[in-house]
């Protein structure tokens, strides 16, 4: 079985390709620039005895994710499960957010997961299987100032994901999001002392997550243990409200 992990060189994605690759699915390493990054998890990858193969692809461009997914499926047979876990903020209050902005988060965030989703389907409906698999978010669920772009990227992703489970339900592939709360990675790494303090006020665990915490729960969706779970979002966040 292989799985295609998204944004895989770094945070969450990084945990993922891992966790993955120590359930025993060969995997793809997404990136978009960070090379020796990727190449670093695919070798931690291998060591489980799995293929483990670093691609190079900015999601935001349709012709480079083609291209990628016909790589993967030629070098590792096929692709069973895909994590739609590459995405980026450009924070900023509604007022001051330029067109740039909200266009840069929406081709990240969500346009890539209908290119990635639409170009593995046919093969997973070929087999009669496999797994789609979105990185949603809490501010997608309760919204979060500062984040309209990313917020509506991150509800589209939950509406794409109950929508298209609906479509390749039939032929056993399921389709659900995690919606991850404050992670400790690069990405919550440049919020300021204070959004940080007030999150944790505000989180009933009193901690920050970890990538692996999420790994975990991407780990039991992709798994056969989770064949009867579809068009769900599983947040994952300590208890945080917003
Ligand atoms: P990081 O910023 O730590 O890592 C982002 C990853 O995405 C990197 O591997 C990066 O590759 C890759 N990436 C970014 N843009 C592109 C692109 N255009 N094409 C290909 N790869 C790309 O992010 P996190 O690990 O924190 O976040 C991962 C996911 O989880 C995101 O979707 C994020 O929105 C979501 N999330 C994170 C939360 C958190 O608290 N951290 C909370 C809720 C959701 P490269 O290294 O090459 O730049």
């Amino acid at each position: 079985m292989t799985a295609l992990v998204t944004g895989a060189s770094r945070g969450i994605g990084k945990a993922i390709a891992l966790q993955l690759a120590k359930d025993g699915f060969d995997v793809a390493i997404n990136y978009a620039s960070s090379a020796a990054m990727a190449e670093e998890v695919a070798s931690t990858c291998a060591a489980y005895g799995v293929k483990a193969l670093a691609v190079q692809c900015d999601v935001t461009d349709g012709a480079a994710c083609a291209e990628m997914v016909k790589t993967v499926e030629e070098q590792l047979g096929g692709i069973d499960v895909l994590v739609n876990n590459a995405g980026i903020t450009r924070d900023t209050l509604l007022m001051r957010m330029s067109d740039q902005q909200f266009d840069e988060v929406y081709n990240a965030n969500l346009k890539s997961v209908f290119t990635l989703s639409k170009l593995v389907i046919p093969g997973m409906m070929k087999k009669r299987g496999g797994r789609i698999i979105n990185i949603s978010s809490v501010a997608g669920l309760y919204g979060n100032a500062g984040q309209t772009n990313y917020a509506a990227m991150k509800a589209g992703v939950i509406g794409f994901t109950k929508a298209l489970s609906k479509e390749v339900g039939a032929r056993s592939i399921t389709v659900n999001a995690v919606a991850p709360g404050f992670i400790e990675t690069d990405m919550t790494g440049e919020l300021s002392e204070n959004i940080k303090t007030d999150a944790l006020a505000r989180i009933v665990l009193k901690r920050f997550g970890q990538p692996d915490e999420i790994a975990k729960v991407v780990s039991f969706l992709a798994s056969e243990d989770a064949a009867y779970i579809t068009g769900q979002t599983i947040e994952v966040s300590g208890g945080l409200s917003l």
